[in-house]
């Protein structure tokens, strides 16, 4: 207070020394474009005498750039407006500019300007350094490679810092020098001497400005290159007007990589804070490097992993394709080998011939056993698997496998059971052939680990969603158990929890890699729960799709099966559970005894209570009394007359038939017992009249003395297959012409009657396909079909479906088996007689089965209807032609629908049509097509005459007969 009381107002020294000293730059200007009165600072921070600021126009000092701003305020101050604030840059006398912020005030009366300048270059410099910056970083950010960055990082750098031209400049450790890889300018027109200099020139250490930062490896700023004598370029550069320069280094661990060096028309003042972030872009980028070098250093060890796994891979595939070849060509000689050794074993030969031939045959079907597991491994391998989807009977499908196995474990003394719960549905679509591989090789392996006790396959749902159902397998066994440390390593190839145990069990270690592949495929998984010593039980789950069951559920038929008092004896706790839930979920009333002494008392007591048993379910062989001892038991004991007895044995054990029979059992079945064919049995057994004894398995398709005998053509190119398949189809009972390729096949086809063709897949000159394809189109103008059989070696997937897509009807693979070739051959035939039969139906006028059908099967009737109709039809004819003569529409009407009656009862689609013809042409009163219909008619009328009277004779000698069951084994 006191100092400001003490100060008079400014005086003129006051105020003038006010101005002299401030450092911000004070001027009065005229509006008419001169400064008028400026103050020292002028003189210090331009350069410049106040004289020559005086003497010209002050827009002559603004940067080119800044003029039009610069005259457009000037104009807005002279339309009224009073302040201003703007910046600009403005020349100083070394011709570098200033960046000036200007602030003033108008007085328009005087015509003159006050106005501040301040020089805010030090803040523009910063702002435009930090925008350099961060315009790098983004690109660096952005670019995949330095490469494709390196011109944006130049034009990024030089347009935040106002440069004109920049090059990027990479050390070439070979040559030991530097080369321009990049070059940019923001006019290059203007710059064309000064940018061929920079790119076809290169730098040795410590020369020009790019030889001199390799050199130092930090920033070197050129502030005149016109002055710098080390700067090689520097006459282009003076011509085309560039002056200040600076050149940094790209490190990368203190090495330099490159350099980067920027040109500006202005002479560049030393700028530490410049150089300071120009070290830090050059590090930057080096970094940049850094990372790229580590990423494509990555990338290539990649890209060496993936061509290491391909080769890996490819080597498997390699592997995987020989093992299939080799497989395949070991088939071959297989086929000869296990043929002609069952053929041999058919002949009459010494008991010790037998014994080496039966062990050859062994050994044989143990390799191709083998052979089949190499070739189902190597197609896994090569990802050639591929699975089947078709529709199955599931329940047969499990049971038939199981079958195979039966003797298997009958021999070891084992029980071998099968239980699949009665939620699981029958009728499914997946690949039975694959389930059925897994469920023998878990069952097999199981039988082949246990010595004593039992074997039991459980089948049930797991989960049912969407049409699809997964089922829970598990194949439980009382056998030596796997440890727990091994039981990984049994599901990887060519592994076996114990390898000493190879010798005594045999086994390549293949079966369960198959199955867990297979089992994945199948959408599932596989896994094991076993104790050392105390048994295994192997777990499998795979989804199938659910079909709408076809056929009848068994529990639909039959009502006197309900309640049905059955006696169950087995000593075996899991079979006799399986079979009282079987029996019990077709509504019988089962009681399950454990041996011959509680079974016994349990008959006692049903006759007791007048409850007696219809049918006993006897297992053969049990400790202490066996079934036959029961059995015998029973059937000397009056009051068990008229109980069926229902034996179950073991597989292929001829006495246990031939005791059965002696002993008067009813009916045996061999175990695992097919729950189809108990059932079949047990509703055989109980018909009333069935009397007819029927021993052993059921027959594959009729026996072979009543098999009609072929006149067979064979096409097979090897001579020792050709003796193979002749025989085969010899011992069959048929009549053999052997041709060694398909061209023969063709014509000795054409020439012979043959009622049948065995063909080789695989043939010179004409392979049997294309025979088979030549065959057929000869086919199509006679009307005929010679059933083909195809024979192949191969046993993949598909090559079923390629024989018959090629006009084939059936298919056996090699090596051929008598059994396989009787079925094929029957199936053939069969289907043959099917189609010829059809054939005749369709092209016949009359349809028997379904004139028959219309009359409930009446032959009697049908032979009167006919009678009637012989007599009557001519009159109804001779009618018609009346009506058509007279051109008596109402008549004709009357006439043929008359006809059409009659003739409609012998189900002749043709004469019937052409009646209902005549009929409508009667009725729309229009005769003009009339007689044609009539002469058409007369004709088919005479060939439905001709065929009835064939079909009433026919008839006479064909009166229905009962069919019989053809499933179970009934003996007496
Ligand atoms: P293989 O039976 O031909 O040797 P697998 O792959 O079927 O080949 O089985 C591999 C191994 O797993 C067998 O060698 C055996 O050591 C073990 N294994 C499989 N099933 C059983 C089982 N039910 N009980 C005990 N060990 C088993």
């Amino acid at each position: 207070m006191s100092t400001a009381s003490r100060f008079n107002p400014p005086t003129e020294d006051d105020l003038r020394e006010f101005l002299d000293l401030s450092i911000d730059m004070l001027c009065i200007a005229g509006i008419d474009g001169y400064f008028k009165h400026l103050n020292p600072a002028w003189e210090r921070t331009l350069g410049y005498s106040k004289e020559e600021l005086l003497s010209r126009p002050y827009v002559d000092f603004v940067h080119p750039e800044d003029r039009e701003a610069a005259i457009a305020e000037a104009n807005s101050l002279a339309a009224g407006r009073d302040t201003f604030i703007f910046e600009n840059r403005f020349r100083c006398k070394d011709g570098s500019y200033k960046w000036l912020r200007w602030t003033g005030a108008v007085r328009a009366e005087k015509g003159v300007i006050y106005a501040i300048a301040r020089d805010v270059s030090p803040r523009k410099r910063e702002e435009a350094r930090l925008a350099a910056q961060h315009a790098v970083t983004r690109v660096l950010a952005e670019a995949p490679t330095l490469a494709s960055a390196g011109s944006r990082i130049l034009q990024a750098v030089c347009e935040s810092l106002g440069w004109e031209a920049a090059a990027i400049w990479q050390v070439d450790n070979k040559e030991k020098l530097l080369r321009c890889v990049e070059a940019w300018q923001i006019l290059p027109q203007h710059l064309l001497g000064f940018d061929r200099s920079t790119r076809t020139r290169t730098f040795a250490r410590g020369v020009g400005l790019p030889g001199r930062v390799w050199e130092q490896a930090g920033p070197v700023c050129i502030e005149d290159v016109a002055m710098d004598a080390n700067f090689p370029r520097r006459d282009v550069a003076v011509k085309e007007g560039l002056h200040g320069a600076t050149g940094f280094p790209i490190l990368v661990d203190g090495e330099v990589l490159g350099v980067l060096e920027f040109f500006s028309r202005q002479i560049q003042k030393p700028d530490a804070r410049l150089l300071e972030m120009m070290g830090a872009i050059g590090s930057q980028i080096g970094q940049f490097i850094e990372r790229r070098q580590a990423e494509d250093a990555l990338r290539v060890y990649a890209r060496d992993l993936e061509t290491a796994k391909q080769v890996a891979e490819e080597a498997t595939r390699t592997k995987s394709e020989f093992l299939a070849n080799m497989s395949h060509e070991i088939r071959t000689p297989m086929n000869a080998i296990i043929g002609m050794t069952e053929l041999a074993l058919q002949t009459k030969i010494t008991r010790e011939q037998r014994e080496y031939l039966d062990a050859t045959k062994t050994s044989a079907d143990a390799l191709l056993t083998l052979v089949n597991d190499l070739l189902d491994f190597s197609k896994i391998e090569a990802r050639k698997m591929q699975l089947d989807h078709v529709r199955f009977n599931f329940r047969d499908t499990v049971e038939d496998a199981i079958r195979v196995l039966a003797l298997r474990a009958h021999h070891k003394g084992l029980e071998l059971a099968c239980d699949i719960r009665p939620k699981v549905p029958k009728a499914l679509a997946g690949d039975p052939l694959r389930l059925r591989q897994v469920v023998v090789n878990l069952v097999g392996n199981a039988i082949k680990f246990t010595d004593y006790g039992e074997v039991v396959l459980r089948v049930q749902p797991e989960s049912h969603v969407d049409g699809e159902v997964r089922l829970h397998f598990s194949v439980t066994d009382t056998g030596i158990g796997i440890p727990a440390e091994k039981q990984k390593l049994i599901f990887e190839a060519f592994s076996q929890a114990d390898s000493s145990t190879t010798r005594r069990y045999g086994g390549t270690g293949l079966g369960l890699a198959i199955s867990q592949q297979l089992v994945e495929l199948m959408g599932g998984r596989i896994w094991v729960e076993s104790h050392a010593g105390q048994g295994s039980t192997f777990h499998f789950t795979a989804t199938f799709e659910v079909q709408s069951p076809a056929v009848l559920q068994p529990d639909s038929l039959g009502l006197q099966l309900t309640d049905l008092p059955v006696l169950i004896v087995d000593d075996n706790e899991t079979n006799r559970r399986i079979l009282e839930e079987v029996l019990t979920n077709w509504h019988m009333h089962p009681v399950a005894t454990d041996g011959s002494v509680t079974a016994l008392a349990a008959l006692e007591k049903s006759i007791a209570e007048n409850h007696a048993f219809k049918i006993i379910l006897l297992d053969a062989h049990m400790p202490m009394m066996d079934g036959f001892g029961l059995a015998e038991r029973i059937k000397q004991d009056q009051h068990f007359r008229g109980i069926k007895l229902i034996m179950l044995t073991s597989a292929g054990q001829p006495e246990d038939v031939s005791r059965c029979q002696t002993l008067g059992i009813s009916a045996y079945l061999t175990k695992p017992v097919k729950q189809s064919e108990l059932f079949d049995v047990i509703v055989s057994v109980l018909s009333p009249g069935e009397q007819q004894p029927s021993v052993g398995p059921k027959p594959r398709s009729g026996s072979r003395s009543t098999r009609p005998r072929l006149n067979v053509l064979l096409a097979e190119d090897n001579a020792v297959n050709q003796l193979l398949a002749s025989r085969i189809l010899e011992i069959l009972g048929h009549q053999v012409t052997v041709v060694s390729n398909g061209r023969e096949a063709l014509s000795a086809g054409r020439a012979g009657r043959f009622d049948l063709i065995v063909m080789d897949v695989q043939m010179p000159e004409m392979d049997g396909f294309e025979a088979t394809a030549a065959i057929r189109e000869l086919e199509k103008s006679t009307g005929e079909h010679i059933p083909i059989i195809a024979m192949t070696a191969h046993a993949m997937k598909g090559d079923r479906e390629r024989c018959l897509a090629a006009g084939m009807d059936g298919y056996v693979s090699k090596p051929i088996r008598v059994a396989d070739v009787e079925e094929a051959v029957a199936q053939a035939m069969a289907a043959k007689k099917l189609s010829d039969a059809g054939s005749t139906a369709e092209d016949s006028i009359v349809d028997e089965a379904a004139i028959l059908a219309g009359m409930d099967g009446n032959r009697k009737l049908l032979r009167d209807l006919t009678r009637i109709f012989l007599a009557d039809c001519p009159k109804q004819l001779a009618e018609i032609k009346v009506a058509i003569q007279m051109r008596d529409a109402e008549r004709l009407r009357r006439a043929a629908h008359g006809l059409k009656g009659s003739v409609g009862n012998f189900a002749a689609k043709r004469a019937f049509e052409t009646a209902g013809q005549l009929e409508t042409m009667g009725k729309n009163g229009n005769l003009d097509a009339a007689q044609g219909a009539c002469g058409a008619l007369e004709s088919e009328l005479s060939q439905l005459t001709r065929e009835l009277k064939k079909l009433t004779m026919n008839s006479r000698a064909r009166e229905p007969k009962l069919r019989k069951p053809d499933r179970g084994k009934r003996l007496a």
